[in-house]
């Protein structure tokens, strides 16, 4: 027999799926917020699996990742328990904001506490009723907002489990990266729970390439650890992870024109692009700190000194990824 699950108070039994409401905050007016989560148990035992999106309020293609997820018909045979929150920081999804109206980052507000800020309440909410009943996790995200990021998986390599996790889920690009303090996937590493994080595409916006990248790399993790019935598939991309990547700043504030796009292969020194004046009188070149692969940029021209404008990620054989990327680039055309 499986063990009884509860959330929110309330038992949801094998078989069963259910939308539950966690209450999390009054506003001003005394209107109820609460943190809407849908829970879908399979008749057979197996893993609980949680997949969350928008803890930075602005990142939204995960919020069609799981839509598009919770669609799949095999979902029916599902094993185990499927816990899917689709806009976590309702606070800031609400009002087209990364932060929570106290300004505070709920990835870095956790495990929480309930007597804290607004932040760390409903990061607590969500360690109690969601994280603490997991045995894995996917947290998805995008770049910050003006940024875009090549679909990516990061995660804390060193760990078998996620690792292994990290290679079924078939992007090319694994960032093996230690988590920040206060982040859900730090949190959910210190207690043994291996989690993903995906990342890509920009905020307040869909990337139709991000998001089918996304719906057929949480299936792929389902299917590895036994939630849905394994099935042929088709030959994945090869994947490889990077164990350092830079960010290559701006030399000059200005304006700044690049014809480098998320997968260019870079050399180190070659040049990125220019910052230019209005009057194209000064041409400051942009030159790459390193070689490797562009994973991240910026996607807003006007610059500052000292702003992040393209993110390399470094590998061992970066010609191989490259080509891996093109040959993907050229299947979904
Ligand atoms: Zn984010």
């Amino acid at each position: 027999m499986e063990k009884e699950f509860s959330i929110g108070g309330q038992i949801i039994a094998p078989g069963e799926h259910r939308i539950v409401h966690l209450v999390v905050a009054k506003l001003y007016d005394f209107t109820e917020v609460s943190l809407p989560v849908e829970v879908k148990r399979g008749k057979s035992p197996g893993p609980t699996l949680f997949i969350s999106s928008t803890i930075h309020g602005d990142e939204i293609n995960g919020i069609e990742i799981i839509r598009r997820l919770l669609t799949y018909k095999p979902l029916k045979k599902l094993c185990g328990t499927l816990i899917t929150i689709p806009v976590v920081n309702i606070f800031g999804f609400n009002t087209l904001s990364r932060y929570l109206p106290d300004r505070r980052d709920l990835n870095r507000s956790f495990p929480g506490s309930s007597k804290g800020s607004m932040a760390a309440q409903l990061a607590n909410l969500f360690t109690v009723e969601i994280l603490d009943k997991c045995t894995h996790g996917i947290d998805l995200h995008t770049g910050a907002i003006h940024r875009t990021n090549l679909p990516q998986i990061r995660g804390f390599i060193g760990d078998r489990d996620t690792k292994n996790l990290a290679f079924q889920f078939g992007v090319p690009v694994i960032i093996n990266a230690n988590s920040r303090d206060g982040s859900l996937r730090a949190e959910a590493h210190k207690k043994n729970i291996p989690i993903l994080l995906y990342e890509g595409g920009e905020a307040l916006r869909h990337d139709e390439h991000v998001i089918r990248m996304g719906v057929n790399g949480i299936k792929a993790v389902m299917r590895a650890i036994g939630m849905l019935p394994s099935k042929p598939q088709p030959t994945r991309p090869e994947t490889f992870i990077s164990e350092k990547t830079v960010w290559v700043r701006a030399p000059s504030a200005g304006i700044l024109t690049s014809g480098k796009p998320l997968g260019a292969h870079v050399e180190a020194k070659e040049n990125l692009g220019f910052i230019r004046d209005p009057f194209g009188k000064h041409n400051v070149p942009v030159r790459a700190n390193v070689g490797g692969i562009v994973i991240g940029k910026t996607q807003l021209p006007l610059v500052n000194k000292g702003d992040a404008l393209f993110h390399i990620a470094t590998f061992i054989n970066t010609h191989k990824v490259k080509k891996t990327l093109d040959k993907l680039n050229s299947l979904e055309k």
